[in-house]
């Protein structure tokens, strides 16, 4: 790790250009909290977290807020993780690991730059890897593979590289070539380097060509690389050179074979996110998307967290920086609201630490603590209109009446269901025909989730009922009378989100069909932008 004292081979570059932010998506038992451990470690990151416990006062921007903060125990660090590599600040964002697949990993999603998919060798591409894969494409996010636990027995290098490309339509180009597997795992060809490692990190070779390989005898002799020599030749005869600019795109992903476990890869895969990852892209905005280099301060929170402690409400809403410099005490305007807020102590997070963040620029993450203000989905700007896009609310798979046991505390109801429908953990409809509470959810867990945080965080007891709708769709038309009139006509399978936009509720899918049917002018939506 290079020391402060060092002048960064990247010191040229304006800051923005510095940033990489990312996120690591795989299915469960992949390897993602493994390899998490190991990007961090092989970055410095735990020991920097260390020397920074060790050497306390020595960063002024630390200060006594924080440890009362983490008296009260704000559950926040492993949202994001910012560390340092090699003159880059790398934004590592976490996507929740549970299979009840949820919202916060999309929105996670739309804040992050590139995003490192992790492939099981054993089991190659599964359903969770598929789903977020496809979340990735829809925002054309350039992905790095890591084909993981290659010293384990796994499927040979080319059928998974065949699978991944017939799966995802993605083009693959080789960085890391494995020689061998399993037991017979002996190290790699990295062709970023150009040189063959041991499983140790020892370089038994350099080359210029590949073919180059050819007079080392010591490698020649041995049957294990003469087979990964010759399928790493098949795959490059069938797969593109890598192409920059194609891959920042999104369309070819560099593909590296390692195991997080022995750390095998993981420095490699740092200096291919390093080099090769994207900068902050432009964010997709109305009226125009923003783009990285521009002056003025513009981000956008993508996920809020509330304060475990039950007796402070206080939240961090996570901002992703869009553009401009941001600093600390600055005020932005929230362009939902129109209100204005003093941002007096923004926070970064290093490995479990949090330090106050007196400089951010486009690909930072700024933790703001608040009180309710921000939303998901909010932009933030120095003044200006802008509305970030693409933060989607899904239509609830799992729609529920909210039943209170206590009839004297409809009021903290209400406040505790709008305040968790702001972070996102649920949705929150009215019904038009009497003042029914309805819960929508995406996943089961996120009902759990939800009733046992109003009973504990707002001392509320609350249960669902099951109301005989199972599908909800947000409408729109072009003819605002024609929206008027379904409205009136479907009055008691109508409802309103938050921001008071329409919502149909159907029993079921058939039902939806055909309303979908008699409405020709109606739009019947999966998804809402949030702003
Ligand atoms: P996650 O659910 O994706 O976060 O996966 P984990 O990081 O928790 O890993 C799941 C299991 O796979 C754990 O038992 C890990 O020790 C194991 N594992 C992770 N990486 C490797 C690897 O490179 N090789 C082997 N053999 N096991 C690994």
């Amino acid at each position: 790790m290079s020391s402060a004292a060092e002048v960064s081979p990247r010191a040229h570059l304006e800051p923005f250009r510095t940033r990489r932010t990312f996120a690591i998506i795989s299915h469960p038992d992949a390897g993602k909290t493994t390899l998490t451990e190991r990007l961090l470690s092989a970055a410095g990151a735990i020991q920097q977290a260390g020397a920074v416990r060790g050497k306390a006062g020595q960063r002024s921007t630390r200060s006594d807020w924080m440890e009362m903060e983490q008296q009260r125990g704000i559950s926040i660090s492993s949202s994001v993780m910012t560390f340092e590599f090699d003159g880059l600040t790398m934004n590592l964002l976490d996507t929740p690991g549970h299979s009840d697949f949820s919202e916060d990993t999309y929105r996670t999603l739309t804040a992050v730059d590139a995003a490192i998919m992790v492939i099981d060798a054993a089991k190659g591409i599964e359903s969770q890897t598929l789903k977020l894969f496809e979340v990735c494409r829809l925002r054309d996010i350039p992905i790095i593979t890591f084909i993981n636990k290659v010293d384990r027995e796994g499927l040979a290098p080319l059928d998974l590289i065949d699978e991944i490309q017939g799966k995802l339509a993605l083009d693959l180009t080789p960085v890391l070539w494995p020689i061998g597997q399993g037991v017979d795992f002996k190290g790699y060809i990295d062709l970023l380097e150009k040189r063959v490692v041991t499983p140790q990190g020892k370089t038994l070779a350099e080359f210029d060509a590949i073919d180059d390989l050819l007079e080392v005898e010591s490698l020649v002799d041995d049957p294990v690389f003469m087979t990964a020599l010759e399928t790493l030749e098949l795959a490059r005869a069938m797969l593109p050179d890598f192409d920059l600019k194609v891959f920042h795109e999104g369309h070819m992903s560099p593909v590296l074979f390692g195991s997080a476990l022995k750390g095998i890869g993981v420095a490699e895969l740092l200096r291919t996110l390093g080099d090769w990852g994207p900068e902050p892209r432009p964010q997709p905005a109305l009226p125009a998307p923003i783009s990285p280099d521009e002056k003025k301060v513009s981000g956008f929170v993508f996920k809020v967290q509330a304060n475990m402690d039950a007796n402070h409400r206080d939240r961090i809403a996570f901002v992703r920086l869009c553009s401009g410099t941001f600093t600390r005490g600055m005020r932005l305007k929230n362009v939902r609201s129109g209100k204005d807020m003093a941002v007096a102590n923004p926070m970064f997070f290093f490995g479990n630490n949090r330090e106050l963040a007196e400089e951010a620029v486009a690909g930072d993450i700024v933790g703001i603590p608040n009180h309710g203000t921000l939303s998901v989905g909010d932009t933030l700007t120095e003044g200006a209109t802008i509305n970030v896009t693409g933060i989607p609310n899904f239509a609830p798979e799992i729609i529920r009446r909210v039943r209170l046991t206590d009839a004297m505390k409809t009021k903290q109801m209400s406040k505790a269901l709008s305040d968790l429908a702001e972070e996102g953990v649920t949705q929150v409809f009215r019904r038009m025909v009497g003042a029914d509470w309805i819960v929508g959810v995406v996943g089961q867990l996120q009902l759990e989730v939800l009733a046992s945080r109003v009973a504990k965080e707002y001392g509320v007891p609350i249960t669902f009922e099951p109301m005989g709708f199972e599908v909800a769709r947000w409408v729109e038309s072009d003819d605002p009378d024609e929206l008027k009139r379904f409205i009136t006509a479907q009055k008691t399978n109508m409802a309103e989100d938050r921001a008071d936009a329409p919502v149909f509720l159907a029993q079921n899918a058939w039902w939806a069909d055909r309303a979908k049917q008699d409405w020709p002018k109606i739009k019947f939506l999966t998804t809402k932008e949030r702003h």
